[in-house]
């Protein structure tokens, strides 16, 4: 494109004020809406106006492949520059620049990276974080990173921050002081419509929900161009079929845009034409891509969302419904130049319980890579690290675990010698393990394409013809682990050279196949750079299945027994293997994924991608994770405290045998568990128990010279054991008898005192029988009739050597409490007339003094 105007974009009139901001407050928060010119203008402002010195360059951050080198393309072009020399971009296996590049757009991991191997940045002028707004972790992590560094070694560092929809205030607090630059928008007004056509219909695919609104849309706005909305690849490629399949699109040009596709295809999707185009793509097109002439927008309201589950342990990388904002934005792109039409697949009343944003990254997926190379970059103790936003105490633990089993980290989170060669590869830690292990096994090529398969898409599709599956097994052939089929799949289809025909045929998803191979060359190629030898070669199986033990260990099964594919796993979880597994038989094994599948409400957790283990391995691989020892369980049949003996893999129990008598300590500690959780029962610690306890604890409060110890939680729990001692089932518990324990309370002297000044009973004159005292908490009560008390001397109603007064509860004639009080003579002086009179009424033939 020749001739680019770029004098007259909003961002222009920011420029002065972010030179200035660069060169004396060296923090800006910059936000301005899509299209402005931040990621195209905001770098090529900061060269120009002289905040590069010689031998430095503006890094700037781009949370997308796809965005980062077509940034870059898109302003080498308005520069006059070819694209690698004064301006370019690095982004994972990829990379076009040179030694003179001043404006460096990267991605992902990059700048961290950076980070790692020179701390201080010296080549750096300026950090560029763009889509802000996004906050992808790296965003995240990058910036509190490069602010710390900032505030130490690189006072002179600048950083700016780029968003179209910030939060501006919490950011330029966390960077205070920093300057905060606004720049408004102009935007057309638009008219939102919404379609559940989607959800009556629930059969039909939103890329034909899609198709279908693409005539009518394209028909109520007759200028400009169309932008389509759809989660990924996969389904843009549907919509594009479809609606090249309509009648409607026939003077319309129609383009896919999405990461995976070849750059020119890219390139074609933002060109400009005479023609009226529609850009199916994924969420890129949202606030990374600013494609021109957009004036109606179909909006499929769904992303994929890469999520991770802290407490049942499974990453997904699933569809999801996108936030409130995120629609928000998505119909910002049809009022960019002219009034626009925005049509939503989804109801108005749905709109509103979706929710209002997105939660960033850092909440929501896996930690492990990113805890790895903070530990790299000198981070003790990760909880600690400045985040721009904590991550979840969980998630964080969770991390620290994986990185803890996969031998990175020991248990006072310092990186061990392992953790540092895992940390120098660019994936994620189990695959750095596995392929560090491929090294010393000679396996390093196969663990390559493990890898890729395992990260990409299932490679063996079931297949319906029957006499075909069995004939495709029987190829398989018997197998030790599901990748190995997955190998031979991947094996045959490129000896085809992934033809489509065959792959079809064969149950062999041909896309997937091409993809691992693409993958693999990449692992390899990181393999290759940090020195591992990943030549293609024979295949040692056992080699493979151990590097796989190794970047899986936290996933290791054992099945319940050879009846079931249920089981058991490390860290206390169940699972159930896939009935199509190829190690079925097996009875230990790692599985590379765990799915949670929800039928009618029913949860279950699903092994699959399975390699069988020998137990033998664990002993070589692990050694120090291999327990044996005795121990006692209860067993709740029986109801009684058994021993066995154990071998444990961490916590997973590999072998118990029955080994006779418990240990009678645990046994014990078991009984006195059951008993206070309610599952066993003491038959004899019965009402006089409790009385007695009552009155030792009255004692204990009242009478401190006694020295008395109370029997609270832990006192009971402590007698407990102790009747429990010597018991090993329910029955003896029902037998056992409480008092010899109990009477270790107190001392002689201690029980002497007790039972003379604090009596079970008290003498009431009149009385012919001794009357119970009731001690309840603080008081110490003897109930009995009214009459009984008139020729009770009240200065003889005390307990506790004279020291405690009684509390007296006299009833009226039914039997029911008619007063309560401390005091006897001070009760026949005041209130006794008044009860009197009222019993009197009732009880006119009773005694009344
Ligand atoms: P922002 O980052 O604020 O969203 P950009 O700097 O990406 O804005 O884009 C500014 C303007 O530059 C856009 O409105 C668009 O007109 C133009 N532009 C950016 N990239 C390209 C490209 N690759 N091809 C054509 N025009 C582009
Ligand atoms: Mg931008």
């Amino acid at each position: 494109m020749a001739n680019i105007k770029t004098s007259n974009l909003p961002i222009e009139t920011l420029r002065a004020d972010l030179v200035r901001a660069a060169k004396e407050t060296r923090r800006v928060v910059l936000s301005a809406p899509t299209g402005s010119g931040k990621s195209t203008q905001v770098p090529q402002m900061l060269l120009d106006g002289g905040c590069v010195p010689d031998g430095q360059k503006i890094i700037v951050l781009q949370p997308r492949r796809l965005a980062a080198r077509m940034l870059a393309a898109r302003v080498a072009q308005e520069r006059g520059a070819e694209l690698g020399t004064e301006v370019g971009y690095h982004i994972r296996l990829e990379r076009r620049f040179g030694p003179d590049t001043k404006i460096l757009f990267v991605t992902e991991g990059i700048l961290l990276r950076m980070m790692l191997s020179d701390p201080t940045l010296p080549d750096v002028a300026a950090v560029v974080f763009d889509e802000f707004h996004e906050r992808h972790l790296y965003s995240d992590l990058g910036i509190a990173m490069t602010y710390q560094l900032q505030k130490t070694a690189r006072p002179e560092l600048i950083i700016a921050v780029m968003s179209a929809t910030l939060d501006s205030e919490s950011l330029a607090n966390y960077l205070a002081p920093a300057e905060t630059l606004v720049a408004e928008g102009r935007t057309y007004p638009l008219t939102v419509s919404y379609s559940a056509a989607a959800h009556k219909v629930a059969d039909a695919p939103v890329w034909e929900a899609a198709a279908h609104h693409f005539g009518k849309l394209a028909a109520a706005q007759p200028e400009g161009d169309m932008l389509i909305f759809m989660p990924g690849a996969y389904e843009i490629q549907r919509t594009v079929e479809s609606i090249r399949g309509s009648s409607a699109s026939k003077d319309w040009l129609v383009f896919p845009l999405y990461g995976e596709l070849p750059p020119r295809e890219q390139d074609a999707a933002v060109e400009r034409y005479d023609a009226r185009k529609v850009v199916v793509a994924t969420n890129v097109a949202e606030t990374s891509i600013t494609i021109d002439g957009i004036t109606a927008v179909i909006d499929a309201g769904l992303a994929r969302i890469a999520r991770y589950d802290p407490h049942r342990g499974i990453n997904t990388l699933l569809i999801e419904k996108i936030s409130q904002a995120s629609a928000e934005q998505r119909a910002g792109r049809a009022g960019r130049t002219a009034p626009g039409q925005v049509l939503r697949l989804w109801s108005e009343k749905e709109h509103a319980h979706r929710p209002p944003r997105e939660d960033p990254e850092v909440r929501r997926v896996d930690l492990s890579e990113t805890v790895l190379a903070l530990k790299l970059h000198g981070v003790e103790k990760v909880a600690d690290f400045p985040w721009f936003e904590k991550p979840e105490k969980s998630s964080l633990e969770r991390a620290l675990t994986v990185l803890y089993d996969l031998g990175a980290l020991d248990r006072e989170e310092r990186l061990t010698d392992v953790g540092r060669r895992m940390a120098a590869f660019p994936v994620h830690p189990r695959y750095a393990r596995m392929l560090l292990a491929a090294e010393d096994y000679g396996c390093v090529w196969q663990i390559c394409i493990l890898a890729a398969i395992a990260q990409g898409r299932r490679l063996v599709l079931p297949l319906n013809n029957k006499r075909r599956a069995d004939e495709r097994d029987d190829l398989f052939g018997e197998s030790t682990s599901d990748f190995f089929h997955a190998l031979r799949a991947w094996g045959m289809a490129r000896r085809k050279n992934f033809d489509i025909g065959f792959c079809k045929q064969w149950g062999i998803h041909g896309g997937a196949a091409r993809e691992a191979e693409r993958l693999a060359g990449q692992f390899a190629n990181i393999a290759r750079g940090q020195g591992l030898d990943a030549s293609e070669g024979r295949m040692d199986e056992s080699a493979v299945r151990k590097c796989l033990l190794l970047g899986f260990s936290d996933h290791l099964a054992r099945r319940d027994n050879r009846a079931t594919l249920r089981c058991s796993l490390v860290h206390g979880r169940r699972g159930e293997l896939r009935r199509d597994s190829a190690v079925r038989d097996a009875e230990l094994f790692v599985a590379a994924e765990i799915d949670e599948i929800e039928t009618r409400g029913d949860v279950t957790t699903l092994l699959s991608m399975a390699t069988e283990i020998e137990e033998d391995w664990l002993e070589e691989v692990f050694p120090g994770d291999l327990e044996e020892g005795t121990e006692t369980y209860w067993d709740s049949m029986q109801k009684r405290a058994m021993g066995r003996r154990v071998r444990r893999f961490r916590d997973l129990v590999l072998e118990e045998k029955e080994s006779g008598e418990p240990n009678p300590d645990e046994a014990a500690a078991l009984l006195t568990t059951a008993v206070l959780e309610g599952r066993a029962e003491l038959k004899n610690w019965n009402d006089s128990v409790e009385k007695w306890i009552a009155r030792v604890n009255f004692a204990a409060r009242n009478l401190p010279a006694l020295g008395i110890a109370e029997i609270d939680d832990d006192g009971r729990r402590l007698l407990t054991e102790q009747i429990c001692h010597g018991c090993v089932s329910s029955r003896d518990l029902r037998e056992a008898d409480p008092w010899p324990a109990l009477n270790t309370w107190l001392s002689d002297e201690q029980r002497m005192a007790l039972k003379t000044m604090l009596p079970k009973t008290f003498d009431l004159p009149g009385r012919r029988k001794p009357v119970d005292i009731r001690y309840e908490g603080d008081r110490a009560i003897i109930s009995s009739k009214l009459q009984d008390f008139y020729d009770v001397d009240p200065k003889g109603l005390r307990i506790g050597g004279g020291e405690l007064p009684l509390t007296i509860e006299m009833l009226a004639p039914n039997g029911r409490p008619c007063q309560i009080t401390n005091d006897l003579a001070q009760f026949w002086k005041t209130s006794y007339e008044g009860v009197k009179k009222e019993l009197k009424g009732r009880y006119p033939k009773h005694e009344w003094r």
